[in-house]
């Protein structure tokens, strides 16, 4: 059985108080929400804080305000199943709530936040193994080692970005709330992610996200595609999130295609989203799209199924949401 290794847990009652915890400890501290990623990270000495600030305790993290038409702020604490019964988040953010609702499973969901899961770690199938495991390959770039298994040559980690629920939050224009000691920021989500498996965040440690905007509706659709082996349970091997204003004719007025489970980012398919701009999505305009989608998704072999067949289901998970959002 894995263990903990040992932590100070600490629990603030608000947000304030979580600051200042986090200010005086110093580098060693890491914030938890439901703890569904950092624990078994702690467990396989992945992650090793000497203090666990515990986020359970602040109601502020827990909210959810706003309508559709304003735009609306969720509190990062909230588990992905309020996520996903939220009647306002089902009707007006279909995306969102779909892709909450297909992480994991039930009990997961009910301790997994939404801030957690924009936060989570990315995964490789040389990292997300044991102490022992990793030693006996003399670990690698992203904890202890000095090689990446993957790309032997290569300088940077190509760890994969896995989280549902980040692909959806790009897509859709989402932006987030920082806070620390030093002050507040309000970021995109696209400006969160960086294409580094190890520096995979654009946070400082210390910055404890408080809230996550949903932009106004204002017209736009959007919905999201996973691939997994198992129906349930698994990460996501590819995620795409595809976001659309169409005129009242159908004419595609503006877009974001994003793709997740690719590389260790979301990734923007920026030339498939300028093959549809201006355009109705016929059966040709969405083949056009879905190929040039296929070019920037570039899985490597680190995690679950072939590369090779990954990358080809870029072309039909694009098509498939592009010719749901079209009818
Ligand atoms: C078996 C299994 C299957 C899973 N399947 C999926 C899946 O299919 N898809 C998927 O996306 N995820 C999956 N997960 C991962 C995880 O359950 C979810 O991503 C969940 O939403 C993480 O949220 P959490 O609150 O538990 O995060 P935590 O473990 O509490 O935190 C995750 C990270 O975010 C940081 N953090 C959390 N909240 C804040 C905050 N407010 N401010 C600053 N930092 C914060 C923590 O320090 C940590 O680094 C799976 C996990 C397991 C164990
Ligand atoms: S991509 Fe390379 S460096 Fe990154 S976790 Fe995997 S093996 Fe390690």
């Amino acid at each position: 059985m894995l263990r903990l290794p040992k932590f100070r847990y600490l629990q603030p009652k608000s947000i304030n108080e979580a600051i200042r915890i986090m200010a005086d400890s110093g580098p060693d501290a890491m914030f938890v929400a439901g703890g569904t990623d950092l624990y078994p990270n702690m467990k396989r000495r992945q992650q090793t804080p000497k203090v666990v600030i515990g986020l359970a305790q602040i109601k502020d993290l827990c909210t959810v305000k706003g309508q559709p038409k304003e735009g609306m702020v969720l509190g990062a604490s909230n588990t992905l199943s309020d996520v996903t019964a939220d009647r306002r988040i089902q009707r007006a953010y279909p995306a969102v709530a779909k892709a909450a609702e297909l992480i994991s499973t039930p009990l997961l969901r009910n301790m997994g936040s939404i801030g957690g899961n924009l936060l989570l770690d990315t995964r490789c199938n040389y990292y997300d193994q044991n102490y022992e495991w990793r030693k006996a390959i003399h670990f690698c770039m992203k904890k202890d080692g000095e090689i990446c298994w993957v790309a032997p040559s290569s300088p940077r980690c190509w760890a994969v970005q896995s989280s549902d629920c980040a692909p959806v939050m790009v897509a859709i224009g989402a932006k987030v709330k920082l806070v620390s000691s030093s002050g507040e920021r309000v970021i995109s989500a696209a400006e969160l992610y960086n294409d580094d498996g190890i520096r995979h965040l654009n946070k400082r440690p210390d910055e404890l996200m408080i809230e996550i905007h949903l932009p106004p509706v204002n017209g736009w659709r959007a919905t999201y595609w996973k691939l997994r082996r198992r129906g349930s349970f698994d990460f996501p091997v590819l995620g795409v999130a595809t976001s659309l204003k169409l005129s009242e004719d159908g004419t595609v007025e503006d877009s974001k295609i994003i793709l997740g489970g690719v590389g260790s980012h979301p990734v923007e398919a920026v030339a498939a989203q300028k093959v549809i701009a201006g355009k109705k999505l016929t059966e040709d305009v969405i083949r056009e799209a879905a190929q040039a989608a296929y070019q920037p998704a570039k899985p490597l072999d680190n995690t679950d199924f072939a590369m090779t067949w990954r990358k080809e289901m870029a072309r039909f998970y694009v098509s498939g949401t592009l010719r749901e959002l079209a009818t």
